[in-house]
């Protein structure tokens, strides 16, 4: 195994990765290219993967689009909601970097800083072929062994405090930009 690095592959990480249901967040315009993987051509059932009913039975917290503070508060609910062993995969460029958002008065600059997040899914929006490679790179993350849970994340209840911090990273990098 020259070079690569080796994972301990567990049974029940394997099983895991067969069965990744899905509690999805249509949080903006991102979620758009979502659905067609639940039907043909892609239809991303046969590796496992379909929409859970509610957060108590579902493995991974999907958000698509950027993220308002308000919003914040929701997800960070849904995902304490969720039993672990629990994955995050969020798509397209603004929850990541604040994107066309970036110098909102209400948007979450970077959703990393309040919630883990296994597998991004780059672009503006993200095509229904990146979903579902970001589904594929979660499943492999996932039977790799390479995602360690229980994750010490915050309480939403100290939502206030967060998004203080929010509000004075958005300031630095405000004042950053005007000079
Ligand atoms: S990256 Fe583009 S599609 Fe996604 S939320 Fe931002 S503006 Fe909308």
């Amino acid at each position: 195994m020259s070079g690569k690095k080796k994972f301990k592959l567990g049974f029940a990480e394997w099983v895991r990765s067969r069965s990744i249901w899905m509690i999805h967040y249509c949080s903006a315009c991102g979620a758009i290219e979502l659905p067609p993987n639940m039907m043909a051509p892609l239809d991303a059932e046969r590796w496992g993967i379909m929409p859970a009913p509610s957060p108590r039975q579902a493995d991974v917290l999907v958000i698509m689009g950027y993220v308002t503070k308000k919003t914040l508060k929701v997800l960070m609910r849904l995902y304490h909601q969720m039993p672990e062993p629990r994955y995050v995969m969020v798509g397209c460029n603004c929850p990541a970097t604040g994107g066309l958002y970036w110098d909102s008065y209400s948007t979450v600059k970077a959703v990393d800083e309040f919630l883990p997040v296994d597998v991004w899914v780059p672009g503006c929006m993200p095509r229904a072929e990146d979903w579902l490679q970001g589904f594929l790179k979660l499943r492999k993350k996932i039977s790799e062994g390479r995602i360690v849970n229980p994750r010490p994340v915050e309480e939403p209840g100290e939502l206030e405090e967060l998004i203080y911090r929010e509000i004075e990273m958005r300031e630095k990098m405000m004042a950053k930009v005007r000079g």
